[in-house]
């Protein structure tokens, strides 16, 4: 059985849920045929996106804190800045999928399938999506699962893991206005390791110990690097655990396809296309700027394949050569955002890893950490040793 459809999306996480969502809103493309499939029913909040953007974004509505300052600690900085442009939000994936969900059952041109996929391929100019209980077609794919991801290595993958504790005290502990980025006042005994420390109200806080290197750690040293933390440095003893979040995202060197087959039917999203940036693993404001272009595209007519601007390849190559340092080991994370904080306006720094700055800020930020290590990698990475 061959079933056809404009489009389908594969995968219905983060990327897959943005791009129906703007297809859905968009009049022109509003009544298109669309399939969606995953393996997963979503309705669980599996995890909290965080992110920073200047303009309102098109989940606003859905924003359930933001933070105009932020604080950075390391042992020879710290930093508490008030941000002129950026706000740092977040918001709750079970609100996302639910929202989305809720939107798209207006539409009977939308179709849901709760299946495993287990092929997907490229025909002429068509494309289709195999799962169990049939095979389904379309004039493009998106896709989204893990199908073609490259193979990642501890050669050439670095991974960001971490556990998060959503934290509830009786007497009033935070300040609510305040986040804290990154805290590196910590034992770098694994690899780059900091706490993030995200209060939504003065009696509650997202306390996340983060670490990227290439092999996950025991999960009761995850609790117990929280429970200390919580404990020492936030000076809290009093306190329930009423949500946690673990997550692995990948910080990779390999190449993530934007799109498969020679017709360029199947258009990798998310993760999988290659959006999760490699220096720092933040997706979501990459995803919204990707699905933003891809459905421009859709309504104009053209091919659905984004090609990145001179820019973005530049930046492409500044994340390669700062992820090449970390997982070569030439300088530790704790060292490189150290000097960039004591050095560069922290608003400059959360443009550059936004992909948004401009030249002269990117000519600062490169005088303001350690030569050698940086201009090795970067040589490396700009005549292709450092493909892995
Ligand atoms: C706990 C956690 C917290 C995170 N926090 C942040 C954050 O604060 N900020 C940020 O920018 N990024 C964050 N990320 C990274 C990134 O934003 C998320 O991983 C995001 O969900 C990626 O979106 P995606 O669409 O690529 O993948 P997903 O959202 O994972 O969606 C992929 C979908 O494909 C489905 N699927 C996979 N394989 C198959 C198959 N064979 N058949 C059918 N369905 C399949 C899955 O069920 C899933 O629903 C976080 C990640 C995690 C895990």
């Amino acid at each position: 059985m061959s079933l056809k459809y404009d489009y389908i999306i594969a995968g219905s996480g983060l990327s897959g849920l943005s791009l129906l969502y703007r297809l859905l809103f968009d009049k022109d493309l509003q009544e298109k045929k669309i399939l969606v499939v995953d393996s997963a029913i979503k309705t669980q909040n599996d995890r909290t996106w965080c992110f920073w953007e200047k303009e309102n974004g098109p989940f606003e509505s859905l924003v359930c804190h933001q933070w105009k300052t932020l604080q950075f600690f390391s042992p020879q900085v710290s930093k508490e800045f008030e941000m002129k442009d950026y706000r740092y939000k977040m918001i709750q994936s079970g609100d996302f999928y639910s929202f989305v969900l809720d939107f798209a059952s207006r539409f009977k041109n939308v179709t849901f399938l709760n299946e495993q996929i287990e092929e997907i391929f490229e025909e002429g100019d068509k494309a289709s999506v195999k799962t169990g209980a049939g095979t389904y077609t379309a004039d493009f794919v998106f896709n989204s699962t893990g199908l073609f991801h490259p193979q990642l290595t501890e050669q050439n993958t670095l991974l960001q893991h971490f556990l998060g504790w959503y934290i509830e005290t009786e007497e009033s502990k935070f300040d609510p206005l305040v986040g804290t980025l990154m805290d590196f006042t910590l034992a770098q005994t694994h690899g780059t390791t900091f706490m993030y420390v995200l209060p939504t109200s003065e009696r509650k806080a997202l306390v996340e110990f983060t670490l990227f290197t290439e092999r996950l750690l025991p999960e009761k040293e995850y609790e117990e690097a929280l429970s200390l933390y919580i404990q020492e440095k936030l000076g809290i003893s009093k306190y329930t655990i009423s949500h946690t979040e673990f997550g692995v995202i990948p910080m990779s060197l390999a190449k993530f396809s934007p799109h498969i087959g020679k017709n360029k039917r199947i258009i990798n999203i998310g993760t999988a296309g290659g959006y999760t940036k490699p220096s720092t693993g933040y997706t979501f404001q990459f995803v919204q700027k990707h699905i933003g272009q891809i459905v421009y595209q859709l309504k104009h007519h053209e091919s659905p394949v984004v090609s990145p601007s001179f820019r973005e390849q530049m930046f492409q190559w500044y994340d390669r050569t700062l992820l090449d340092v970390l997982l070569t080991k030439s300088l530790s994370g704790e060292q490189i955002f150290s000097s960039l904080f004591k050095q560069v306006e922290p608003e400059r720094i959360l443009a550059f890893l936004a992909n948004e700055s401009g030249f002269w800020e990117e000519f600062k930020i490169r005088n303001s950490v350690p030569q050698f290590p940086f201009v090795f990698s970067g040589i490396k990475q700009l005549i292709g040793l450092g493909k892995k």
